[in-house]
């Protein structure tokens, strides 16, 4: 998964149990229906998508998954009069991740908790909506949030992955279950986030969890009867496991020590996708269990199939090519980002290539039908690898980048990557990938060996972030700057290897693009804005609020004449100056639609719960010891702070923990942390986590900084 700041899920999403919401701008005339009926989409459809511009019949619009719209009817003359048509409250908080699949006039999303809803695309009256009430207790084993990036379309169903592992098909007309499968064991800590694709009538998924004990596989799956047809697993079993086959016996080779007591990782979180041209499906797989090589395979080797792209036949799931970018990766550097498939003159002669910006911050481009690499660049800072040796493909990497338990390294860019699986696209007309990049670093050294336990529901990397070692490294001249350094928008041009432009983040953070043929990026950011890009220059044409973080990616289709580009909105927290107008959601997420010449708004008024917690700081008396501080903070940092914030200070979708008047009782915090009384709003309990003592040291810990912020706020205001 990728690697957000939300881990453990003490205390997840509030969910409060109102339907949405739509406005229309103007009434509109309802689609007529496809004479198909719902979700009517087959291979005759998806491969012939481009003579359906404007219809979004699957994630990445087309098989390449280019996110390429070859739609005009908004332009760089007429974006500015772009404006609201209609809008949907979503009743999930934390990310929204998916984009909207847009067929016969019908808009489909995911929400946060694996729920799906369907739209009228003009109007924005719902249709359907469908939860597959996923045990809140899930939560815990996603690292990085109950995300879902998006549904598939295919004769009349719409297919959903859900977080707790089951691979769903609904009804496209009503949202009815017609068939339902586990595609993995409960019993493990596995996570599905990703988006199902449809090949040759059958649904390919994967599934994540390689930081808790997990081992990868891709499985497809008959659309029509849910029966499983292939499964290819990335990291080979303990000897003898009747899954190894001889491929992952050779693969065996290339790890020491008894690797698969950890369960390998190699989970192929994000993206797959299919090439009609190669009839090959092409997934990339993860790190290891641990990140740290010192642990996970004590003598270091390659490590396969982790961080590698994988190229399997179709109808089989037999391997066809590996390209690992990582060899023994132990930096989480996960090679899921998305892949595509595009036609490229390279040195003058037309190549189908494969193409990926991985976390590593090196574009590859690759020969499509035999993985033989391209060429392989910097696309953003890195400071793991010089180069890419285009004879062996392998990273010329900096020695001082491995990490031991005796020795730390910093490392460019971190996990989070230099671009994670938000969404890229790639327009033919310019030649340019519009990457949302973003640039950090972060301080590795590895646990001690001998002390690694695993805890199956808890994120296990076997690493230490922070250490004075770490700090005297960063001190170093030409070291990297520390955490999140900037982010931006990049357009890059994938045969000459360069930078064609790019525009800078007012606000930190990543978010999906979207190209048209009229040569308009689309893109949220951090800041609150949808905002539409000149394609060649980078110059800003037009944006609009959207009162949320964005991390999705938009589409683009019409409904009779008009044009409409759809984007769901809605992340960790609220941008500047932003504040909470949902009903439903604490940090407004919403599936935003505009049209040109639409003026719809959103709510301007903020939005109150009803007996909220006043955000003035009123803890009890601290009565706990500085021991119990001590512990309670070691604790909090590593079981708490991933939802409820650093040092106790939550986000704005997170309860606050020094605001809670569940401070003014052990016993009923007791209830909550261990007794799990709050687990169906997703605070699961902690009994098997915490050791003897520590709710309680925490539980003092949040007291006593609350009462240290408490004494800060009112020393500054009586200044
Ligand atoms: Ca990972």
């Amino acid at each position: 998964m990728p690697f957000h700041k939300t881990r453990a899920m003490m205390g997840a999403a509030i969910l409060l149990a109102f339907g949405a919401t739509q406005i229309a701008a103007a009434p509109a005339a309802s689609p007529k229906a496809h004479p198909q009926g719902a979700a009517a989409v087959d291979s005759v459809r998806q491969l012939a998508a481009d003579k359906e511009p404007g219809t979004w019949m699957s994630s990445g619009r087309t098989y390449s998954e280019q996110r390429y719209s070859p739609l005009t009817g908004i332009n760089k003359a007429n974006v500015k009069t772009l404006g609201l048509a209609w809008y949907g409250d979503i009743d999930t908080e934390r990310g929204q991740e998916s984009t909207p699949v847009v067929v016969d006039g019908v808009l489909y999303i995911t929400s946060a908790w694996s729920m799906v809803k369907a739209y009228d695309a003009a109007t924005g009256r719902k249709l359907w909506e469908y939860d597959p009430k996923v045990d809140r207790a899930t939560g815990q084993i996603a690292c990085c949030d109950v995300v879902n990036r998006g549904v598939g379309a295919w004769k009349g169903k719409i297919y959903l992955g859900a977080l707790d592992g089951r691979l769903i098909a609904l009804d496209g007309k009503t949202g009815k279950v017609a068939w339902s499968v586990q595609t993995t064991d409960p019993k493990q800590p596995y996570t599905i986030t990703q988006v199902p694709r449809i090949v040759k009538g059958m649904v390919i998924i994967g599934n994540a969890g390689a930081e808790y004990t997990c081992r990868g596989y891709v499985s497809a799956y008959d659309a029509t009867t849910g029966k499983m047809k292939w499964r290819f697993y990335t990291v080979p079993a303990a000897p003898g496991d009747p899954t190894n086959t001889p491929l992952l016996d050779k693969a065996a080779k290339t790890w020491t020590g008894d690797f698969w007591k950890y369960g390998g990782g190699a989970t192929a979180w994000d993206t797959i996708l299919y090439d009609p041209k190669t009839d090959l499906v092409y997934f990339g797989t993860g790190n290891g269990l641990s990140w740290s090589q010192e642990i996970r395979s004590p003598g270091g080797g390659d490590n396969l199939f982790v961080s590698s792209v994988i190229a399997v036949h179709a109808s089989t799931g037999k391997y066809a090519w590996h390209f690992q970018e990582v060899p023994g990766d132990e930096w989480d550097y996960d090679v899921t980002n998305p892949l595509m498939t595009a036609d490229l003159k390279i040195k003058g002669v037309m190549r189908h290539v494969l193409m990926q910006a991985p976390k590593t911050g090196f574009y590859y481009v690759w020969d499509a039908r035999t993985g033989k690499l391209i060429s392989a660049e910097k696309f953003a800072p890195a400071n793991w690898a010089s180069k890419i040796d285009l004879k062996t493909g392998r990273p010329v990497e900096n020695p001082a980048v491995r990490y031991t338990d005796v020795k730390a390294a910093i490392v460019q860019p971190a996990p989070l990557g230099a671009h994670n699986w938000h969404p890229m696209s790639y327009s033919p007309r310019t030649g340019l990938v519009y990457i949302p990049v973003t640039e950090s670093s972060t301080g590795f050294a590895s646990a001690k060996p001998n002390g690694f336990k695993i805890n199956e529901r808890m994120y296990n990397t076997g690493t230490v972030s922070g250490s004075d070692e770490i700090t005297k490294l960063y001190a170093l001249p030409g070291a990297p700057g520390r955490g999140n350094i900037r982010s931006y928008l990049e357009a890059y041009n994938p045969v000459t290897q360069k930078e064609a432009w790019r525009v800078p983040d007012a606000v930190y953070g990543a978010s999906g693009t979207m190209v048209t043929a009229s040569d308009i990026v689309f893109r949220g950011n951090w800041s609150g804005e949808f905002v539409a890009y000149d394609a060649r220059t980078g110059a800003k044409l037009w944006s609009a609020p959207t009162g949320a973080n964005v991390v999705a990616a938009p589409s683009t289709y019409t409904i009779g004449k008009d044009q409409y580009v759809a984007i769901l909105v809605g992340a960790r927290g609220l941008p500047p100056n932003v504040v909470r107008t949902s009903p439903v959601s604490a940090n407004n997420s919403r599936i935003l639609v505009f049209k040109l010449g639409a003026t719809g708004t959103l709510p301007a008024t903020p939005f109150q719960t009803a007996g909220s917690a006043p955000r003035t700081l009123n803890p009890p008396l601290f009565t706990g010891t500085n021991e119990q501080v001590i512990d309670g903070q070691a604790a909090y940092g590593r079981f708490c702070a991933g939802c409820h914030g650093a040092g106790g200070v939550a986000d704005k979708s997170i309860p606050d923990l020094r605001l809670s008047p569940v401070l003014n009782s052990l016993n009923d915090w007791n209830d909550i942390v261990i007794g799990g009384a709050r687990r169906f709003n997703g605070m699961v309990s902690f009994k098997a986590t915490l050791a003897e003592g520590q709710s309680e040291a925490i539980f003092h810990y949040i007291i006593s900084q609350a009462n240290k912020d408490k004494a800060t706020a009112e020393a500054a205001a009586k200044k």
